[in-house]
């Protein structure tokens, strides 16, 4: 976990942490310790202490890619306990009714599932963040840009069992990688980006195609987290890029106005203005 309790109940970031005070596991209330400082491999940690358990069984990601994801929300938002029917679970963000969960290492469909009815349950909104750096190809060509790919283009390098999820309704799925391989050259190159999916199989990847790339800024905007600036959200990109689409498909079936019976019409106007003036 990053984040922690304090003596007194407060919510204390890892960022924080001091060594040699106490924090406590806001699931189960058992003490935790500073784990992981230094490691390449995952981010540093609260941890359970050894041998000690937690009756939150779930997996939790603890990269650096999560935790940076993580951070861009507001501390209240972070690890929120999420309770039903006395079974408690953290949401990597709980906003505005939103369970956001970012994944970097793998899970399986079971495990996403479980997660889907669990949130689903207690009345919220899921949204998946999966860390796809290195893991998507197109099919047809060399580039991954989202924008010179058409929405059925792009798939996964190595098809995988945990990505054969059917989503619900209230689920959405966002794909965040990197691509140099970017149209707007002024774009810098470690910014990733987003695909919101439509659908999400075994083999094919089916995304929703904007006329601009949607980057964390976006999805930020979307969800509700404090950023400064206009930026648009991703509801707003691909609303945009649907009216730009509807406007530059030819207007079938327009009716072409004649202008032969013009007279008739002004004589109509005329007698009816006639008849206006003699009522006063
Ligand atoms: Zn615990």
């Amino acid at each position: 976990m990053f984040v922690a309790a304090d003596k007194d109940g407060n919510k204390v970031l890892i960022e924080n942490a001091v060594e040699g005070v106490e924090y406590f596991c806001p699931v189960c209330g058992r003490g935790v310790i500073i784990k992981a400082k230094g490691s390449l491999a995952v981010a540093q940690h609260f941890a359970h202490k050894k041998g000690e358990s937690c009756p939150d069984k779930w997996r939790y990601d603890m990269s650096e890619w999560h935790r940076t994801w993580q951070n861009w929300f507001p501390k209240e938002c972070q690890e929120v306990v999420v309770e039903n029917n006395g079974v408690k679970h953290r949401a990597d963000v709980l906003i505005n009714g939103t369970v956001i969960e970012f994944q970097h290492s793998p899970i399986t469909a079971e495990e996403i599932a479980e997660r889907n009815k669990f949130y689903a349950a207690c009345g919220y909104k899921i949204v998946w963040v999966f860390d796809a750096e290195g893991k998507i190809k197109n099919e047809f060509d060399d580039t991954i840009d989202p924008m010179r790919c058409r929405e059925e283009d792009l798939c996964w390098k190595r098809a995988k069992r945990e990505f054969s999820i059917k989503m619900p309704e209230n689920v959405k799925v966002y794909l965040e990688y990197k691509t140099t391989d970017l149209i707007e050259t002024q774009e810098r190159e470690e910014d990733g980006i987003l695909l919101l999916t439509r659908k999400v199989e075994p083999k094919q990847i089916t995304f929703y195609k904007t006329d601009e790339h949607i980057h964390c800024l976006n999805f930020l905007k979307e969800y509700g987290a404090p950023i400064n600036g206009e930026v648009l959200s991703v509801t707003e990109i691909i609303q945009k890029t649907i009216a730009h689409q509807f406007n530059q498909r030819p207007q079938v079936g327009q009716v072409t106005i004649q202008l032969k019976p013009v007279r008739i019409v002004t004589k109509i106007v005329r007698r009816h203005y006639s008849r206006g003036r003699r009522g006063l």
